[in-house]
């Protein structure tokens, strides 16, 4: 029988008190067995809860929106074809083909996300990386046939980390990926740079020769901030696949 990955909740250490349930007899995932107390599982809960309400949300890319007057222009709605979207994706429509810019994110950018994301990435707390399983879970089940890559770490980071923290993630979820890339950037931390220069970056990525079957590409990352980066993997990744449906889909935006 397959035993709970941990007794206490990965977020927040209270001891955890695991319901035997039947099916947990002929399922063998690990993660049946709740990782997080139902306090923080709320929290987690409530952000998908979030998420799910698409009329302020951009339609491309997930990102919430507001028409209140004092917005900044980041966040305010913006409108293609009567479709409601942001700033950025704005933007993106006029360099990049529609289709490229199609993204979907699991969680907004709040303090939840954040202070998992500093224990997992920056404090490199692995074992939190398992409290996303679930839902990565869920959404690879919703993209059958779809072939899930990552970005490359630069070396420094992966020096740094000692871990890839994108393909860790899928590790932890069972999701079968690849990485088709080299990374051929300057190395220099995406966070620490201003909005400006992370949208003039150069191309970062060559694509590696790699036989994709599947006719659909996921490139799946952490966090979509601009979407530069993505951008710049999805466009490098149309060249070489041209009749492949590419799509992105991040923890968070
Ligand atoms: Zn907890
Ligand atoms: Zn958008």
């Amino acid at each position: 029988m397959t035993q709970p990955l941990t007794h206490n909740c990965l977020n927040c250490l209270e001891p955890l008190y695991h319901d035997f349930k039947l099916h947990y007899l002929w399922q063998f995932k690990k993660e049946l067995f709740p990782v997080m107390c139902s306090e923080c599982q709320n929290h987690f809960d409530s952000l998908e809860a979030t998420y799910q309400d698409k009329t302020d949300r951009c339609q491309k890319c997930s990102f919430p929106l507001s028409d209140e007057p004092d917005t900044d222009f980041v966040s305010r709605k913006y409108y293609d074809n009567g479709q409601l979207i942001c700033y950025d994706c704005l933007r993106w429509m006029a360099i990049y083909p529609e289709e490229l810019i199609n993204h979907q994110s699991l969680y907004p950018y709040g303090e939840t996300i954040q202070q998992w994301l500093n224990s997992y990435k920056t404090e490199g707390d692995i074992l939190k990386g398992h409290i996303m399983a679930g839902s990565l879970q869920k959404i690879y089940k919703t993209y059958p046939n779809h072939h899930w890559v990552v970005l490359p770490s630069s070396k420094e980071s992966l020096e740094h980390r000692q871990f890839h923290a994108t393909g860790l993630l899928l590790d932890f979820a069972g999701i079968p990926y690849s990485c088709p890339f080299k990374y051929i950037g300057d190395g220099k931390k995406q966070a620490l740079k201003d909005r400006q220069k992370r949208i003039e970056m150069p191309q970062p990525f060559e694509v590696i020769d790699q036989e994709i079957n599947e006719s659909s590409i996921i490139i799946f990352d952490d966090v979509y901030t601009t979407g530069t980066t993505l951008l710049h993997a999805k466009s490098a990744l149309a060249a070489r696949y041209p009749d492949k449906n590419i799509q992105s889909i991040t923890i968070s935006r």
